[in-house]
Order: C-alpha cells, then structure tokens, then sequence
C-alpha cells in the first residue's frame, strides 16, 4: 500500500484515493501547466488514521521520502535558516468541502528560517513576518485551537496602536512585534511554545488536516450535502508560492464562464499584494479579474490560455485557484466548478451546441434537484418595489423572512416556524446551522466567491452577497439613514442580487410557466428554457420508466398532464368522504340496519361517479389507478374526547343528545390503539358490506359516461393493504360482477390490482399475482412497515438521532432504503413476475419523486413511477439519467 503520491503520479481520475484537489493538481501537472511541485497524501492514510488514532507505519517514511524529492526539485530544504523552503498543506476532500477543513500556509518558518525568508525575497523584512505571523495565526488556530478571536484581538491592538486601518499599513517592525504577541498568545492557549522544527510543524498539520474530517461543521455539512461520512480526506503537501511579495503579485480566483448564468467570459476576483485565503474570505474588496490586464498582461493572457486549455480538458465549467509571484503565474487548484441550478441546465446546452459533449452527456451533467430548484417561483416586481440596497446575486430564488444576526437566532426562530434572513458581515463556517435554517442569506462582504455565495449555491438556498453599502452591526443593520433590526421583514433576490424592505410577491418560475404551455412568446427564446426543454426531450426519448402522477381532483389531474404525466399512478379517493360528504359517511358507519347502510351508500355513489368522470376526463386516453378507501373510518368521525365531554356537559344539564350519544359510542367502538395496523383498506371492503362495492360501481359506471361521450377510459382499481391472496380474491370476486354488469356492451375495461404495501405481500408476491394485473408499491407504507415505525411518530421524535449516528445517512422516507425496504420491492417484482410474465409493476409512494429513488426502480425493472404533478418533470429527467 502506498500512502503518498506525487504530483506527477497521480491524474484526475483518482479523486477517490487523492481527493479532488490532489487529483487535480496531478492532472494540471501533467499537463504541463505551471503547478508549483507537491505530494499528496492519499485518503486512505487519512481512514486509517481515524480508525487507529496514529499514522499507518509506512507512513512517516514515504514522507520523508517525497519531501526529500521535493527538496532536491526546489533547491532547498524545508525550514532551511538560510533559504527555507516553505509548504502548504491543504486538505482536499473526494467531495468538495469549501471551507469545512483545514488549510496551513506557510508551514517551516521559525524564529531561524524568517531571516532567510527575508534574504530569498531580497531582503523583503515585511513580507518575512507577515508570512510568518500568518502561520502562527493558522497555525494556532487549526492545529492548537486557539481561538482565532485572541489572534484577531492582538491584530487589532497593532493597528489601533499605530493608528491604521488596514494589515497592510503595519512594516516590518510592526509585525516582528505582532509574531512576538501571537507568540504569546499561542503560550496562552496551548501551555507549550511555538514548535520551531520545520518537520515537527509539517506532521502536526497533516494530523490536524486528517482530524478535521470529523470537525462539528464538515460533519453536518457532509450530512446536509448526502456525502458519506467514511470517506476520509487527502492532505496536499504543496511548495509555498507568494502573491504578498508587493504589488507585482497576487492571488485571485476564476471561472471558465460565469457560474450562474453560464455565459461564456471572464470572471472570477483578484487581489495584489494578498496571500491565500484572502480572496475568498472576503477581507479586502477584490478587483474584478479582467482589471488584472491592466495590471499585469502577461501573467493575464497566461490565466485565459490556460483557462481555455482547462475547459477543453475538463469539457465543462472549471474554477481555479492561481497566485501570482512578482510576474509569474502559478496554478493552486482547479476543478470542474459549483454553478447553479440555471447556469448547470445552459452549459450543458451551450457545450452540446459547441460540440463539446453530445446530449446523452448533457443529460449527466444535470440532476434532478437542479430542475426543482429552477421551479421555485420568483419576485413579482410589477409593484415597483424600491430596492433597500443591492449585492451580488449569489445563489438565485426569491427569499423573504425576519431579519436575524447570528447563526443561533436563525435557528430559534426558524424553528417557531417563521421564515429567517440570516444578516452577516460575512459568514464562516461556524454559521452553517444558521445557513441552513435561513430561508435566504444576505451579506455585506464577499463576491460570488466567497463562503457565503459557496456554500449558499451547494444549498440551493438564495444568497445575496457583498451587498457593501450596508453596515452590519450586533442586532441592527443600517444602509444610509435608514436602519433595519431583528424582526424587521426584508426580501432577497438571489437572481438580481436586489435586496427589498417588506415581503414582496413571488411570481412563478419560468420553467414552470413553460410546463404550463403559458410562458410569454418574448421569454419562449430564453435559453435556459430552451435547454430545459432540449435537454428534458432527450430524457423522454431515453427513459424506459414511464412517469405518472398521484392526484386526487381534475385540476391536478389536467396539472401533472402538462407536465408531461402519462396517467394516474394514485388517485385517492378519501378525501371524496370529506367536507358536506361527511354526514353520509356518518350515516354510513351509524347505519343500524341494512336499508340505512345502502340509503347512505346510494347517495355517496352519484357523487363518487362524478369525481371519477371529471378525473377519469382529464386523463382520457390514458391509465387512471383509483385506489379504494384506506384510512381507518375514525379518520371520518368526531375525536373521542370532544365528543365525550359534549355529551358529559349536555346530560349534566339534564339534556338528551340522542345523535351525538350513538355517534361517541360508536367512535368509542372504533377507537383502535394503532390505527396505522388496524382497521383500513382492504380490511374496511371486507368487513363493511357494500362500501367497495359502491366505489366500484361508481368508477366503471364513470367509465361508461365517458366511452358514451366518445372517451377512452381506462380505469385500474386498486385495492390497499392486502396481505394475503384471500383478501384480494374476494375483492376481486365482487368486483368482477359489477363490471361485468355495469359495462355491457361499452366496450369498457376495468383492470384489478394490488398495492404491495404490507411485508407479507411482498413476500407472498408470488400468490397475489395470481389475482391482481398490476402491483402498485406503496413505498411510505411499506417503509413504515418494513422498519416498524409510523412516520408521524418518529421524524419528530428520534430521526435526528439515527442521522447523527449514521443508521441511516438520509430519511428512508425521502430516499428509499434499497438494502431492506427495497429488496421487498425486488422480491416482489421478481416473484410476481414469474407468476405473471406481463404483471405491471409501478410505484405510487413519495419515492416516486426522489431522484434516487427513481434510479433504484429504474434498475428493479419498475414499468413506471407515480408524484406529486411538481415532481413529474423531476421524474422524468432523473428516469432518462438512469437509462443513459
Ligand atoms: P480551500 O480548500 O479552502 O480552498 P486551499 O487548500 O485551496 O483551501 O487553500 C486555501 C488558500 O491558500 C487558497 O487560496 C490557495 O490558493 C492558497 N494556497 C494553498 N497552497 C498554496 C501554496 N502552495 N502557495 C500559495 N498559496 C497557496
Ligand atoms: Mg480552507
Ligand atoms: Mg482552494
């Protein structure tokens, strides 16, 4: 096993074993684009050292080995009093973490090596200590945790001691005697001294890189971004090269297009005479990249040669990382760059019509969440609303909600329910819960580089960055004259970076005006909606999963038809016993003799029919599956309590209430301890005579109407909760009478099925085939069942605890849990199948619309899945990635 790569040894395409930023150092090395040399140590140093609490034995030699080789290259050895060479050691994840690990620049300076820094860069004492403070700051900070707030504290003391404003205001003197303080502080905090072995500097840092795996803020990253928590991360072992060597360097960060549109262009920031993170920390306003032409136009045309060169490589959006040291460029990082949601959908258009990729690829690079995200609606402006002040559009999609100043309150009050906008100078790390409670995220530093804007876009949530003419302070922010505090309402727009007092009206997306059929003739041509539907057409050409949806009225119905469903994979029909209907139902359960019980049953039909009709309409021509009625009866009733006290408080007045007595004793007689196991579905057809015969007869007679108009009906009857073959056989029987005597000679035809919903129908497949023509998994139930737990009960109560653990790394609600749930849904395709080669097999639960889930049924050999109409195009997308 070998722990350690060098840069020439690796390439692109092992990011599993060199994490991303190692990979791709490799690959631009052997490009031949100007890397500065460096090894990366490989995950799996990094997983053995989380699982041993040490190193691997090999390890300490392989460093040694490679920093020799190192050495030799640059001429110099590392900490050197003389002419030190100096390193960074940078974390570098399989996944993109920005700015959850850790990163030490300038490691083997010490009290020695500083003056012969000073020596290399021509006697250049302030370029010396400032690079040396700096890592005595970062240093501290990620290897000792010493709170960066004591560091901060003796910086401003320096400056306020001087009387300056900005770092780079402080000579030499000044921060020889600010390393003095930091040193101090260090003593403070750590209870030892500054180490001042270049060696011992460089293995403390790679330790604390592997460590901060497991800080508090990667951990709940990882869990929000669905990153596995074992993956362990690659430390780079990177040769130092200096942007704060006077105005002739820099660093900067770039885009090979603009990354939320996806025009093609030059964008990115720059900052001279600055070191590392400074761009991206947003501690100084930056310079837009294309001022660097003016600055330095050598090292500029260099950056777009190689930027082209990268994107013809990569054949996608790259972002980068380079410094420049007195004139020459150098290349820290690159990979292929975070965009959004739009910018994802545009270049993989833009690049199919540049011939870069062809479609089947375009459709790789997009993903399901991408296409939500697109259908969230945005700001109505038509009121003219004036903008309080205006940033950098960072993450789009149109937020409102309280103002809030710390990542705590986000919290809290998001958790009352009401929506946050988490107001901050700048954010860091540390404001991760905070983010995610937000609705939206508005800061006054920063560009669309900086963390906010990052890890806003990873979020999807809407950001607002760098909105530099408000001031932020503890519990109010002020723009001009006018101040704005906790609790105040703002609006933020991620698109126009507009920032607006009050809550604005939304409007919806275009997308989803698209899907409609009523966009505006001008936006037809908008080329996000171009490549949504371009790229969209190519995944209904190559999906093999159809795509239906779940509704319950003719308006979603009509709905999810636009949206490209192909019939009904769930229409439910409770909801048809709710609201005036009520009464019958009531009548229905109270019934004491027959004739009350069809009474009742007689006056549901009429208006059960014309609910199957409107819907059945609505999907002429296409499957329409009507479940019969599930819920426990109860559902339908009164609440005991209220009901009982009623009845308490009238028999103390003396009063009779002869209704509300007979109603209480019969919910009392109803009243189940688990109704999620008790009486519902087909237990309900079976034990209330005339119940699902009445629905039955009301969706063939349904049908019938609609053949009679010259439709082409084509009702399924699906039956829930069956367990067993008996249950359905004896549905099936009742059934089959009716159609046959309500169709006659329409023409009609009426098809039965089954949800497979409970375990045991999933594992006595094989039987219930012989009674049902379609199966329908009913995977909420089927999870509820399958794990033992009722959804209600649970999300609220233990879920957090069992992703904390990692049990499970996302909610088997949301995403099926292919291992135990999902192999029922194997099982059951499998052994209904072979008793009926052409059984239909679909899925009508909330998975249905999970990106991937859809890949899960996709691979089980599903015939189709069913959502909710908003989900449909999310669906489809995500069943012609799956084909590809
Ligand atoms: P992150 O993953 O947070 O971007 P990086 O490892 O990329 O962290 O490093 C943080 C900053 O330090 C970046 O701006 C990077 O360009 C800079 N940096 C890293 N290594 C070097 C180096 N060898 N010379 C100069 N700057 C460096
Ligand atoms: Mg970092
Ligand atoms: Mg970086």
């Amino acid at each position: 096993m070998k722990f350690v790569y060098d840069f020439h040894e690796g390439n692109k395409d092992l990011k599993d074993l060199l994490g991303g930023k190692g990979a791709n150092l490799a690959e631009m090395t052997n490009l031949g684009l100007p890397v500065p040399p460096g090894f990366t140590i490989t995950t799996e140093a990094c997983r053995r050292y989380l699982r041993d609490g040490r190193h691997a034995d090999e390890l300490a030699g392989e460093i040694d080995a490679h920093l020799a080789t190192l050495e030799q290259t640059i001429g110099r050895r590392l900490g050197d009093s003389d002419d030190p060479l100096l390193v960074s050691v940078r974390s570098g994840a399989r996944f993109s973490m920005p700015g959850m690990m850790e990163t030490v620049l300038n490691v083997g300076l010490t009290d020695a090596s500083v003056a012969g820094l000073s020596r290399q860069a021509g006697g250049n004492d302030r370029f010396a200590w400032d690079s040396y403070r700096r890592l005595i700051q970062m240093f501290g900070k990620t290897v000792c945790d010493v709170p960066g707030a004591a560091f901060e504290d003796a910086l401003h003391e320096a400056k306020a001691a001087k009387g300056v404003e900005d770092d780079v205001q402080l000579d030499a003197d000044d921060l020889k005697a600010l390393v003095t303080a930091y040193k101090k502080v260090f003593v403070e905090h750590t209870g030892h001294e500054f180490p001042q072995d270049p060696r011992e500097q460089l293995d403390l840092a790679v330790e604390a890189v592997f460590r901060s795996w497991n800080a508090d803020r990667a951990v709940l990253y990882r869990r929000q971004e669905r990153i596995p928590a074992d993956l362990g991360t690659a430390v780079n072992v990177v040769a130092m090269v200096f942007g704060n060597l006077g105005n002739d360097s820099g660093t900067g960060v770039a885009f090979t297009r603009d990354p939320a549109s996806g025009e093609p262009g030059v964008y990115g920031d720059y900052l001279a005479n600055a070191q590392g993170e400074d761009v991206v920390a947003g501690i100084r306003n930056t310079l837009a990249l294309a001022e660097l032409e003016k600055l330095d136009k050598r090292s500029y045309d260099e950056l777009l040669r190689i930027m082209a060169t990268l994107e013809g490589h990569y054949r996608d959006l790259c972002d980068i990382e380079f410094t420049i040291e007195r004139g020459k460029l150098w290349m820290l990082q690159t990979r292929v760059g975070k965009r959004t949601a739009a910018a994802a959908f545009t270049i993989a258009a833009q690049l199919v019509d540049e011939g870069v990729i062809d479609l089947d690829e375009a459709l790789t690079r997009v993903t399901g969440s991408q296409l939500a995200q697109l259908m969230f609606p945005r700001f109505d402006l038509s009121g003219d609303p004036v903008p309080l002040t205006r940033g950098v559009g960072a993450s789009p999609g149109a937020a409102y909600g309280e103002v809030v100043f710390t990542s705590q309150r986000a919290v809290e009050v998001s958790a009352q329910g009401r929506p946050v906008i988490l107001v901050r100078r700048e954010t860091n790390p540390d404001d991760l819960p905070g983010m995610i409670a937000a609705r939206g995220i508005l800061t006054s530093r920063g560009g669309k580089t900086s963390h906010a804007a990052v890890v806003a876009r990873g979020m999807g949530k809407t950001c607002v960055c760098g909105a530099d003419e408000m001031t932020v302070g503890p519990d109010s922010l002020t723009i001009g004259s006018r101040t704005i505090r906790e609790g105040d309402v703002i609006s933020v727009d991620g698109t126009t970076g507009r920032v607006y007092p009050g809550e604005v009206p939304v409007r919806p997306s275009e997308v989803v005006q698209y899907f409609e059929g009523d966009l505006d003739p001008e936006r037809a041509n908008d080329p996000l909606v171009a490549a949504v539907h371009r790229i969209l057409t190519h995944a209904d050409e190559k999906r093999r999963l159809n795509v239906r949806t779940n509704a319950d009225t003719g308006a979603d119905a009509a709905r999810a038809r636009r949206f490209g469903a192909q019939g009904i994979g769930l229409c439910r029909t409770e909801h048809m016993f709710l609201g005036d209907r009520r009464e019958l139902v009531e009548r229905l359960i109270l019934a004491r003799t027959e004739a009350d019980r069809d009474d009742a049953l007689a006056a549901l039909r009429p208006l059960q029919r014309a609910d199957f009709l409107e819907i059945l309409r609505e999907m002429n021509g296409l499957p329409v599956t009507i479940r019969l009625i599930d819920p426990p009866l109860h559902e339908f009733l009164p609440s005991l309590e209220e009901l009982a006290v009623k009845v308490a408080v009238a028999h103390e007045h003396g009063q009779r209430v002869e209704h509300d007595e007979r109603m209480l004793a019969a919910v009392r007689r109803m009243h189940e301890q688990n109704p999620m196991l008790g009486l519902r579905g087909v237990r309900l057809g079976l034990v209330i005579p005339g119940l699902f015969a009445m629905q039955v007869r009301a969706i063939v007679e349904a049908a019938v109407a609609l053949a009679a108009e010259g439709g082409n009906p084509r009702p399924e009857i699906m039956v829930p909760l069956v367990g067993a073959v008996q249950e359905l056989e004896t549905v099936r029987a009742e059934a089959e009478k009716i159609i046959a005597e309500v169709t006659g000679e329409s023409g009609v035809r009426v098809v039965i099925g089954t949800m497979i919903e409970v375990p045991r129908a999933a594992l006595t497949a094989g039987q219930i085939a012989e009674a049902a023509e379609f199966f329908s998994f009913g995977t909420n139930d089927l999870t509820q069942m399958g794990w033992g737990f009722s959804r209600d009960d649970v999300e609220g109560a233990f879920f957090w605890r069992y992703l904390e653990l990692g049990i499970f790394g996302i909610s088997p609600f949301e995403s099926i849990d292919t291992e135990g749930v999902g192999r029922l849904v194997r099982i059951a395709a499998e052994e209904g199948r072979a008793t009926r080669p052409g059984l239909k097999l679909g899925v009508c639960g909330e998975h249905g619309g999970d990106p991937d889930s859809v890949h899960f049924f996709h691979d089980v050999g599903l015939d189709y899945v069913s959502c909710s109409p908003f989900r449909v195009p999310i669906a489809r997308l995500e069943a012609g990635r799956a084909a590809i």
